[in-house]
């Protein structure tokens, strides 16, 4: 893994063997991370060669640092504990030449903090087999009992109290389970983030005149071939045979979206021609490592293909800057943006790539955006921006890139008739504003440690009712509110009222509605927000009606 950070600190021992350290933080920049775990029948051979490998990919990289992470739990057919020392050992004695490299401590149970780089050699993984050849990719399914093989993984003890994983339990948000590695468990509370983040992006895409896509996740590796992501990205996707031959599960959704374009015949008065997909893709990760929803092998990108003249890359760009701000607003979180320009091995004429970048600058500068430049950091089909967000802690996540594509067009042969009445080759912006959805999601629960603004809200208002008496007008009172679309749970059961506003608020709910006798004669609401507030004698309209503006405009604050 090619990694901005890592910081790691032994926690406790988690094996009979283990290094003698400290229980310090070691935080290392700009490095090369490799996972390593030792299985039966591993040699030092196959040592030799994963070191090799490394010292290829890191002059690859021009990586000058390479942190070694003992990671047992890639596996669980590991090899005895003595001999995955001895292996991992020689393996950090083994390490290129002229280089840094640090070994993480074997045997422990560490706290890590990965922040990694983006872009499509930024991870890979690799298994070394003792016969040298490469490994199946599947193995025979395994006969599973039902209590062992298949029970919810939840190695998620000693997490930070913060991190989305311990947040997630505790709401109920989603789980992981062995049986799907790396890949997301929404639960009813967590779907309900999923589709609200999709919602968002639905709402803003009809306002920029997007138009939805939907494509087959399978296809014939003959797209990929195309696309030229076999020879970058083979490793990373999931492959099959059957009897029409070699198929993938796509990895990304530019090649299949090409395919809608490629179905007509265009003008250049019909472009731009903006797509959107919120299709699931698949990417293969290194296999059983679990890091909740930042490092998922099933995700949904709110994904954007833009095909467009090359004269109309300044105005698509100002209206994309302006949608990314927009999109940005809604979380009330600030963000920065980065321009990666053109890389030594680039392809493309450079007078484009000047002009290309030049105008991409321009819409930055004209919407008021501070950028930093990344001096030959773009991908080598075009110039990028990248926007970092910054939450609630300080800490900043990339989530949004925007990368112009000048490549895919010419190897998909796409074509618009131009003014001249001649065939011209479109060009093709590539966005996602919020990144991954799982990844967001992520980074919402931190940010708001789970306390929602409303419209995300799993839900939105309880209505617990004080006595038995009491009970009909909750009911009727949640009907209502049911109605009216608000996402809304009642609590009729015979605990105590203390109780239950203490279950409602470790649920973190915005509102709770708490109705009694005086509120049933009165026909008004107690309303209790989050905060702690609360308001006596609340007219049911004027709930409704607050809430449902709150809801609708996506209100950072509580209206009680
Ligand atoms: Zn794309």
């Amino acid at each position: 893994m090619d990694v901005d950070n890592i910081t790691y600190e032994p926690v406790r021992p988690e094996a009979s063997v283990y290094d003698d350290v400290k229980k310090e933080k070691t935080s290392i920049d700009d490095t090369l991370v490799i996972f390593v775990c030792v299985e039966k029948g591993d040699t030092l051979e196959m040592a030799d060669k994963a070191m090799l490998d490394t010292e290829e990919y890191m002059k690859k990289l021009a990586r000058k640092r390479l942190v070694i992470y003992p990671f047992a739990h890639l596996s669980n057919n590991l090899a005895d504990i003595n001999e995955s020392r001895k292996v991992i050992e020689y393996m950090f004695k083994k390490a290129p030449a002229g280089i840094e490299a640090s070994k993480a401590p074997f045997g422990w149970n560490k706290k890590l903090i990965l922040d990694i780089k983006a872009h499509p050699l930024a991870e890979q993984s690799r298994s070394y087999s003792p016969n040298g050849e490469e490994q199946k990719i599947y193995k025979k399914a395994k006969p599973v009992s039902a209590n062992t093989s298949l029970v919810r993984k939840s190695s998620w003890a000693g997490l930070p109290e913060m991190d989305h994983r311990t947040i997630g339990e505790r709401l109920d948000l989603y789980s992981f389970q062995e049986i799907s590695p790396a890949m997301v468990y929404w639960h009813p509370n967590g779907h309900v983030l999923y589709r609200e983040l999709i919602a968002l992006m639905r709402h803003l895409e009809l306002k920029y005149d997007y138009l939805e896509t939907s494509t087959p996740v399978v296809a014939n590796l003959a797209l990929w071939q195309v696309s030229g992501h076999l020879d970058h990205y083979k490793d990373n996707m999931f492959m099959f045979e059957n009897e029409s031959g070699a198929h993938g599960m796509k990895p990304m959704n530019c090649p299949s979206t090409i395919m809608i374009y490629k179905s007509r015949k265009w003008s250049y008065r019909d472009l731009p021609f903006r797509t959107a997909t919120f299709d699931k893709l698949y990417r293969r990760e290194l296999s059983g490592v679990v890091s909740g929803l930042f490092r998922v092998q099933e995700l949904t990108q709110d994904d954007g293909h833009i095909f467009i003249t090359e004269e109309q890359l300044l105005s698509e760009m100002s209206k994309l800057l302006q949608m990314v701000k927009e999109t940005y607003e809604v979380f009330g979180m600030k963000f920065t943006a980065k321009l990666s320009t053109m890389p030594d091995d680039h392809l493309g004429e450079e007078a484009l790539w000047e002009k290309a970048t030049a105008a991409l600058k321009e819409a930055l500068e004209n919407n008021g955006i501070t950028y930093g430049i990344k001096d030959k950091d773009g991908a080598f089909y075009g110039p990028k921006i990248d926007f970092d967000v910054l939450d609630s802690m300080g800490r900043s996540w990339q989530c949004a890139t925007i990368q112009v594509d000048y490549q895919l067009p010419i190897k998909f042969s796409l074509e618009y008739t131009g003014e001249d009445g001649k065939a011209k080759t479109p060009v093709i912006i590539h966005r996602a504003i919020l990144g991954s959805i799982e990844r967001f999601a992520a980074v919402m629960v931190e940010h708001y440690q789970g306390k929602f603004p409303t419209w995300l809200a799993p839900v939105q208002a309880r209505i617990v009712s004080i006595s038995q008496p009491a009970n009909e007008y909750a009911e009727k009172t949640f009907a209502e509110l049911k109605k009216l679309g608000i996402r809304t749970e009642l609590d009729i059961s015979d605990k105590t009222l203390e109780h239950k506003i203490r279950d409602a608020i470790t649920m973190k709910i915005p509102y709770i509605i708490v109705l009694g006798k005086k509120e049933m004669e009165s026909g008004k609401l107690t309303v209790r927000s989050r905060s702690g507030k609360q308001q006596f004698g609340v007219p049911m309209n004027e709930f409704i009606s607050k809430i449902d503006k709150e809801i609708k405009e996506r209100s950072l604050t509580l209206s009680y």
